[in-house]
């Protein structure tokens, strides 16, 4: 990547953890800066201690600058320590805004591209690499630090150094200019040399990582999710998957023991490192104590010297270290920003649809076919779905009945053909008060780990009397009873140890009762009693069309008895409508579709 993209990354970087972080970025840096400047007072003061030791010997002086140098450590080791605790803290709490970054933009992007499997996958690498390794912008982080600790420890150790060029020993060779370049070649190469190595351990660390999210993932789900999640339990146990998960398991330890190569690698080249630094701090040193020896400054400098320079080589192999470190986070900002800027292609308008208004709805020759696939689910639907009236779609598993619903509430666009609200296509409204006209009880609803009266109003604050009120119309006020913190009872034990579990059927009333609770002007059931016997939904579809008998309600099921109730049914046939009319309209056609679903399904009822 060129400087000027990493500079844009680098900064890009910074806006997020500004925005999701804030106060980190302050915190880390005035905590690296004190944690730099402290050796370089106590150096400085071991000098002139020395040297007065060494020299004229005042007691008095030598008193003012021990008790100098306790002041001074103390006061600095005192605000290192609280800025250090204050950036831990802040850093510990980066971890927790992390995943609120991808939430939001999950929650923003485009619902088709949810189910794209090249965007969750580009997410997944991104949420991986940075929960794993710190990759990107918990690297970013680290590496200001490290940064800034490169910068204020040059400029501090530079400081320190400029009297050893310009002290005289009365010998031209040594006190010749040249030794400048020659002490700044060798902190170079150094410094230099110390980055080099620390990329090429970085490559083979990219290198191992990249195997290891693999690895990771699969340890993760064999070794522990298989086991801890109890929706698996009963599969795992009666299909003996555990077999499965041990020979897997036995595949890690395999890789796990081929891969010591890039371990040891990795373990080569800080030794290296320590070689390279060891044998330039050494060639400096000689050249500080000649320079002593005739005479230049007493010896107390060269405590002084000699520590700032093993602080310059240390400084100016942090700045290649935080030059190499910002390749690498870039390369790792770079794809999180790709998976960022994913722009929503979902065009919509700013009309508001009217609160007053009963609305009409209709689909006029829409035909659908889902984003990376071939087959079109929905071919040329046309229907009219008029205010205040009950509206089944049926049909057999994969017709294209909650397709129809998806697109009604704009989870998806038709790829051809329109769908209006009052006559308006609704990509001209704005999609949040458009989908305000709509509730929806979906096959696979869900539930929160949340209080009752939270799930039910699908809110913090509510009106409890609302929520009641839903809780008794959907008949789930005996439970409710049971219930010893009412609608401050929390649903199921992720998070509350003392939250109750409900089973599929209480459940499906909770979301029912949502449903009511949000007195949209539309509402649709999409087979949310599928673990309830045909009877028993046909029951629940009939009376909670009684309970929205004033509004616009959309059913649907597979199973034909459930929506006998409607004014009107839909007869979905691989993604087409093939008949409408009513119950006792279609029953009696003999050579339709409906009759022969029917039939084919009468046997449950009789
Ligand atoms: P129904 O509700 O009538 O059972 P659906 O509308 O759910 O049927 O599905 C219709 C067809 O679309 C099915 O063949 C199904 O496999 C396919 N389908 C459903 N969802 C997706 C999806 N997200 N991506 C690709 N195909 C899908």
């Amino acid at each position: 990547m060129r400087f000027r993209e990493r500079i844009q990354m680098t900064r890009r970087g910074y806006g997020l953890i500004r925005k999701y972080c804030p106060g980190l970025l302050p915190a880390k840096v005035s905590a690296a800066a004190a944690d730099t400047l402290i050796p370089f007072v106590s150096i400085w003061f071991s000098a002139r201690i020395i040297n007065e030791i060494s020299g004229e010997r005042k007691i008095q002086r030598i008193a003012v600058y021990v008790v100098l140098t306790v002041l001074a450590g103390f006061a600095l080791s005192m605000i290192k320590n609280a800025l250090n605790k204050v950036a831990e803290e802040k850093e510990s709490g980066m971890w927790n805004y992390f995943p609120k970054i991808f939430s939001d933009k999950q929650l923003n992007m485009d619902y088709s591209d949810l189910e794209d499997q090249e965007i969750q996958k580009q997410k997944q690498k991104a949420e991986e690499n940075l929960y794993m390794f710190g990759n990107g912008l918990a690297q970013l982080v680290w590496d200001t630090a490290g940064l800034v600790q490169a910068v204020v420890g040059i400029v501090a150790s530079v400081a320190l150094t400029a009297s050893l060029f310009l002290a005289r020993s009365g010998n031209a060779a040594v006190d010749s200019p040249v030794w400048i370049p020659v002490a700044i070649l060798l902190v170079g190469v150094a410094g230099i040399g110390t980055g080099k190595l620390r990329k090429k351990e970085e490559t083979v660390f990219e290198q191992w990582t990249e195997g290891t999210v693999w690895f990771n993932r699969t340890f993760m789900f064999f070794g522990h999710t298989l086991y801890d999640d109890l929706s698996r339990a009963m599969d795992v146990r009666i299909y003996r998957q555990d077999k499965i998960a041990d020979r897997e398991m036995e595949k890690l330890d395999k890789h796990n023991r081929e891969d010591n190569g890039s371990i040891q690698k990795m373990s080569v080249y800080p030794a290296l490192t320590e070689m390279i630094r060891g044998l330039c701090n050494g060639l400096c040193y000689v050249y500080v104590v000649i320079k002593a020896a005739m005479g230049a400054f007493p010896v107390g400098s060269i405590v002084q010297y000699v520590g700032a320079l093993i602080k310059l080589v240390q400084s100016c192999a942090e700045l290649v270290n935080a030059n190499s470190g910002n390749i690498i986070y870039t390369e790792h900002l770079k794809k999180l920003f790709a998976y960022l800027d994913i722009p929503c292609k979902k065009k919509q308008g700013d009309y508001r649809p009217d609160p007053e208004k009963v609305h009409t709805i209709e689909f006029k020759n829409v035909s659908f076919r889902y984003p990376g696939s071939e087959q079109s689910v929905l071919k040329n639907v046309n229907v009219t779905i008029t205010p205040g009236k009950k509206l089944a779609l049926v049909g057999a598993n994969g017709a294209g009945k909650t397709t129809f619903v998806k697109l009604l509430c704009r989870l998806y666009d038709p790829e051809e053909g329109q769908i209006l609200l009052d006559g308006r296509d609704i990509k001209e409204y704005d999609s949040k008060e458009y989908i305000k006209l709509f509730s929806y009880v979906f096959q696979d609803f869900k539930l929160f780990s949340l209080s009752l009266g939270e799930n039910i109003a699908a809110a913090t604050e509510y009106d409890t009397e609302k929520a009641l009120e839903c809780i008794k119309k959907v008949s789930f006020e005996e439970r409710y009873r049971d219930m010893q913190d009412g609608l401050d009872t929390c649903l199921y034990r992720d998070i509350a140890e003392d939250g109750v579990m409900i089973s599929g059927g209480e459940a499906q009333k909770i979301a029912l009762a949502r449903a009511l609770y949000k007195d949209a002007p539309i509402v649709v059931l999409d087979e949310p009693t599928a673990a309830l016997d045909p009877i028993a939904e046909a029951q629940v579809y009939s009376d909670f069309g009684k309970l929205v008998d004033h509004k616009t309600a959309i059913y649907v099921s597979h199973r034909l008895s459930s929506c006998r109730f409607c004014d009107t049914i839909l007869v979905f046939d691989h993604g087409e409508i093939v008949q409408t009319g009513s119950h006792e309209e279609l029953v009696n056609k003999r050579d339709g579709k409906y009759y022969e679903l029917w039939n084919a399904q009468a046997k449950y009822y009789v």
